[in-house]
């Protein structure tokens, strides 16, 4: 009765130092294990301590399972979510969106090495209010909050598979249905996160590969630490987090069934997990009502677990941008966003520099964003081009092409009026197109039913402070105000009409200032005319 390693093996020799009986062995970089040394783990362990302490379960039987994997007896998990099928409440303050940032973008963020010379990421809020600090930590099953170095961090961040987003996503959502997040845990177990990711569907995946990846997956997110500082907010007073784990993953449960010829073979993993002290400041709903801590969560829609699993590799771009997005546009619908910012989000920093500078690099880029864009709209969040910014002459052909009437005669009719045109639609992009993207806007995210859905809970901080915030700006905007940005914006009354969706009767009377403008034709106004982008923290 012996084990193999599979080919999945990372050759991080975390086995070889469990093994009683010193079976497993490195040759020319190769791990490997003695049948005729591996016994099982008999007579010193009641399963097998390679598979256990395995970060992927790599080591298998040596005799592939026959017949079903069944599991007559799991131990109790916390309930389903997205019982509704479509969305569940999730933590989504800042401290979850920039830890779903490391986990998505991990080196194209801006790491460096702190003052006690610690690898490290850190997030400013609000103007210098707020400071969420990020390190990596040695391992995952521990509390400790040893602190990787530079080199290994490095290698951790490149290692880090986007895919485990979700299970932070997940993690997220299960600690918000906890009074206590970070005193209690919730347990979740590989068929329910099976469920979750669509993963029951892929035939091509064996149920031990399934395993491995959810054992990964699940692990990569609790080896993120945090600390933050804060100042008063509101009521909500001064506080500090010390360095302390995102996700505190209990020993993982492995569930094993014996086949008959003695060969124990990993069926089903259960995982505890509790919240960081993090949770006690931001998801605190108690707290809350009490104006001492935050309670900050939105929903999250399932489309989007299944979205980044099938997504990951072809688009990672695309999928960067879906997890941003899923947290920007819960902070208002009408978000704009500059390209420059969505490049950076999906492809780094270095990536946006080095197009700036090399022709190739460019075009390559422009069309992966292109490409990228698409995928976004095919999955719900359609962009809206900023008319002024983003001229249709710089956008993406599929959504020139989405402007195509379907009824044959309205189409032909399209066509020959295209032709008519000084530009036409299948015209080459202009020259400049890099410069003049660099100044292009999106104005919003159409969104699809369940991701609109996720803009309709708020926090109940977050409506106090927004009712405040509102009434203090109540009628910033003068007419002067409007018709200078209009001008700024080479926009004519009829142009600005056209855009809020008003009379240009309308945009005359609050230029001559005939009446006070409503608050939500403010905030219209002022998104149309660039005059405020709305806070990101
Ligand atoms: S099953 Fe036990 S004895 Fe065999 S290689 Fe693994 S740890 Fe060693
Ligand atoms: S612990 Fe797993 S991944 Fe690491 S060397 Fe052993 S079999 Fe390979």
């Amino acid at each position: 009765m012996a084990y193999k390693i599979s080919q999945s093996c990372t050759g991080c020799d975390i086995c070889r130092t469990q093994c009683p009986t010193g079976a497993i062995k490195v040759k020319d970089n190769q791990t490997w294990i003695d049948p005729n040394l591996c016994n099982n783990c008999e007579g010193y362990y009641p399963e097998p301590q390679c598979v256990i302490h395995c970060p992927i379960s790599s080591p298998v039987p040596a005799h592939g399972k026959k017949g079903r994997y069944k599991l007559n007896e799991r131990p109790a998990t916390s309930p389903d979510l997205f019982a509704d099928d479509k969305t569940n409440p999730f933590a989504s303050s800042i401290v979850i969106w920039e830890a779903c940032n490391l986990l998505a973008q991990g080196l194209s963020l801006p790491w460096h090495t702190d003052a006690s010379g610690k690898f490290c990421y850190q997030r400013q809020v609000r103007q210098g209010q707020g400071q969420v600090d990020f390190w990596l930590t040695d391992r995952f099953d521990t509390d400790s909050t040893d602190t990787l170095s530079a080199d290994k961090a490095q290698a951790t961040l490149e290692a880090m598979d986007i895919k485990a987003t979700c299970l932070h996503l997940i993690y997220a959502a299960h600690a918000t249905a906890l009074e206590k997040p970070w005193q209690e845990e919730f347990t979740v177990n590989d068929v329910q996160i099976e469920n979750y990711l669509g993963l029951e569907k892929r035939t091509d995946l064996s149920k031990a590969a399934k395993l491995s990846l959810i054992k990964q997956l699940a692990q990569q997110p609790c080896q993120i630490s945090i600390g933050a500082h804060w100042s008063k907010q509101g009521k909500v007073p001064e506080f500090s987090i010390p360095q302390s784990r995102l996700w505190h993953l209990q020993p993982i449960e492995h569930h094993f069934q014996e086949d008959k010829q003695g060969y124990k073979h990993l069926v089903g993993l259960t995982f505890r997990v509790r919240a960081g002290i993090w949770a006690k400041y931001f998801l605190n709903r108690q707290g809350c009502q009490n104006r001492t801590a935050f309670y900050q969560y939105g929903n999250l829609p399932q489309s989007l677990l299944s979205a980044v699993i099938s997504n990951w590799q072809h688009h990672q771009g695309a999928t960067r941008m879906m997890l941003w997005l899923l947290f920007k546009t819960r902070i208002g619908k009408r978000q704009r966003i500059t390209v420059p910012t969505l490049m950076r989000v999906a492809y780094g920093e270095d990536k946006l520099l080095r197009a700036s500078s090399q022709r190739d690099e460019r075009k390559r880029l422009v069309r992966t964003f292109e490409t990228d864009l698409e995928v976004l709209s095919h999955y719900g969040l359609k962009p809206v081009f900023d008319p002024v910014t983003y001229l249709p002459e710089i956008q993406p052909m599929w959504a020139k092409l989405g402007e195509l009437p379907d009824d044959a005669d309205a189409a032909l009719e399209f066509w020959i009026q295209d032709g008519n045109s000084n530009r036409r639609l299948t015209d080459a992009a202009p020259r400049g197109k890099w410069n003049l993207l660099m100044k292009a806007r999106i104005l919003w995210f159409e969104l699809k039913a369940e991701w609109e859905h996720a803009l309709t809970t708020v926090e109940p901080n977050k409506v106090r402070l927004t009712k405040r915030k509102t009434k203090s700006h109540s009628f910033i905007l003068s007419g002067a105000d409007v018709i200078a940005a209009r001008q700024r914006n080479k926009l004519s009354q009829r142009d600005l009409a056209q855009l809020t969706g008003k009379s240009q009767s309308w945009i005359r009377d609050i230029e001559k200032e005939r009446f006070r403008i409503k608050l939500e034709d403010q905030r219209l106004l002022q998104e149309v005319l660039g005059l405020a982008e709305l806070s990101s923290g």
